[in-house]
C-alpha cells in the first residue's frame, strides 16, 4: 500500500524516468514547480510521437508479431491507487484473449538493438500496463517499446519482477513527496555537469 499525499495522481508516468535518472531532480521539480523549462528534447519527443501516430495508423501490427487487435492512440490514464497519470502512445486491445498491451514510442535507438532498453523505459511501460488493467479489467502481460529511429519494437514482459520494481519505485517517490525529504544525489556525478538544477545541489561539487 502506497503512503500517498492527499492529491489526486500527483505524479506523471514520465516522472518515473526522472526518478531513475536522479531522484533529486524530481524532488526539485515537485517542490519548485514552474522553474523547469521545456527542453528541446522533451518537445522533440512530443512531435516525433505525433508524427509516428500517423505512420502507425497505416502500418499493420507486424512490428508487434500480432495479426489482429484493436488500436487506440493517445490514451489518457489516471490511477488514484498508484497516484499516477499519463498518456500512453498506443494501446492494443486483444479482448478475445483477455489482454491489453501498452505501446510507448521512443526516440532511443537502443530499443530493439543488441543493447536492450533501459529500466527507466520499462518502468513507464509497466505503469501504463497496470493503469490499463485497472480501467479495462484485462491483463497486461506485456508491453512494447517502439524505437522510432530503428522502426523496431522490443517486447517487455510485465512480470512480477517488473511489477515489484515499479511498486518499490512508486513507494519511494510517494514517501519523498509525503515527507518532503530530499533524496541523495545521484552517485553518477557526470550527470550533474549539465544539470539544470545544479545550482541547488551545493553538496555535489
Ligand atoms: S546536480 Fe546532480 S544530484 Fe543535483 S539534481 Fe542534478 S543530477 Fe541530481
Amino acid at each position: 500500500m502506497l503512503e500517498k499525499v492527499d492529491i489526486e495522481a500527483p505524479f506523471r508516468v514520465t516522472d518515473l524516468k526522472q526518478w531513475v535518472y536522479c531522484p533529486r531532480i524530481l524532488y526539485y521539480a515537485v517542490c519548485l514547480p514552474n522553474v523547469r523549462p521545456v527542453t528541446y528534447k522533451m518537445q522533440a519527443g512530443v512531435e516525433a510521437g505525433r508524427d509516428e501516430e500517423g505512420k502507425e495508423a497505416r502500418r499493420g501490427l507486424r512490428a508487434y508479431g500480432l495479426e489482429e487487435g484493436q488500436r487506440k492512440f493517445n490514451v489518457s490514464l489516471v490511477s488514484d491507487r498508484l497516484g499516477l497519470r499519463g498518456l500512453v502512445d498506443m494501446v492494443i486491445w486483444l479482448e478475445d484473449k483477455g489482454e491489453v498491451i501498452p505501446v510507448d514510442y521512443k526516440l532511443s535507438d537502443r530499443i530493439g538493438a543488441a543493447q536492450i532498453a533501459g529500466i527507466h523505459f520499462k518502468l513507464q511501460l509497466a505503469a501504463y500496463g497496470l493503469m490499463l488493467e485497472e480501467v479495462s479489467g484485462l491483463a497486461a502481460r506485456r508491453g512494447f517499446l517502439y524505437s522510432i529511429p530503428r522502426r523496431k519494437a522490443e517486447e517487455v514482459p510485465l512480470d512480477k519482477r517488473m511489477r515489484d520494481r515499479l511498486a518499490a519505485t512508486l513507494d519511494a517517490m510517494h514517501r519523498m513527496l509525503r515527507y518532503e525529504t530530499m533524496p541523495e544525489p545521484t552517485p553518477q556525478r557526470a550527470k550533474c555537469v549539465a544539470c539544470e538544477f545544479r545550482r541547488f545541489c551545493n553538496d555535489v561539487f
